[in-house]
């Protein structure tokens, strides 16, 4: 489970800069537990909820997915039952779904991380759901793939989580014509900044991005940690693009909002 968009304190931002959780499964064992969170009727509901959210101000978002890192677990009748439970509920986003090179042991199980991102990537599509997308050293295939459909055959709006693809990659997805405005590129101080080369590759590929584009997230479980990892991550990305943290907060909060927008409705 993962948790993005923006969380800050109300000494560094402004007060209608709402804090946005989007918690996401990993695997079907997950889904039941953040079916609990999800519905329109979320706020009397469950103790996920009452521990994320402090007051009503907040927004929780959910998505439900097979991780890359999950694909040897699924059950048979998994698509099904993702479907089902999309139908069920208009709000859930698709997510964490994705590709994942560094993890693949073999062709059988890269094919297998293949079909069942593509299923998702095609459910997320006919049910006009966001989706976040979990990518590393795949964006060549994600490109291709997204290349290669219609508007109408895509889903409303992707994130790439805690982007580390490369500056040309990120430019070829911004010149994506039936995609405009469509692709966010999030950013995370526990993946982004890990290591001094994954935050040269952020100071490289932040000015191209408009900041339209730009999601913050946390990429973490613990609760705890979220705001100094929300406040770390947006003083970097604010000094690279030249903004305020404030005005950047605000601004990714928007996009944020933009990205589920399907999904919140
Ligand atoms: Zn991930």
């Amino acid at each position: 489970m993962a948790s993005g968009g923006n969380d800050f304190d109300n000494s560094t931002a402004d007060q209608y800069v709402h804090p946005l959780y989007c918690l996401m499964a990993v695997e079907e064992a997950d889904w039941s537990g953040l079916l609990a969170i999800s519905g329109r009727d979320r706020k009397e509901k469950k103790p996920l909820l009452q521990d994320v959210s402090q007051n009503n101000k907040e927004v929780v978002a959910v998505g439900l997915g097979i991780h890359p890192w999950k694909t040897q677990n699924v059950q048979s009748g998994w698509e099904g039952r993702l479907k089902e439970a999309l139908e069920r509920d208009p709000t859930l986003i698709v997510g964490e779904i994705g590709l994942d090179k560094a993890r693949e042991s073999g062709k059988k199980s890269w094919e297998e991380q293949r079909q069942i991102f593509e299923l998702q990537m095609k459910l997320a599509a006919e049910l006009k759901r966001p989706v976040s997308v979990h990518c590393v050293r795949a964006y060549g295939i994600v490109y291709e793939w997204l290349k290669g459909r219609s508007a109408a055959d895509l889903p409303p709006s992707v994130a790439f989580h805690s982007y580390t693809g490369s500056l040309d990659m990120a430019g070829a997805f911004l010149r994506l014509e039936h995609l405009q405005g469509s692709v966010f590129f999030g950013f995370s101080a526990a993946v982004c900044l890990r290591y001094p080369a994954a935050e040269a590759k952020l100071r490289q590929v932040l000015p191209i991005l408009p900041k339209e584009s730009l999601l913050l997230e946390s990429d973490l479980d613990d609760r705890e940690a979220v705001p100094g990892a929300m406040n770390t991550i947006c003083d970097v990305v604010a000094e690279v693009k030249g903004m305020e943290r404030n005005a950047l907060a605000e601004v990714t909060t928007k996009n944020a909002e933009r990205f589920l927008r399907r999904a919140l409705r």
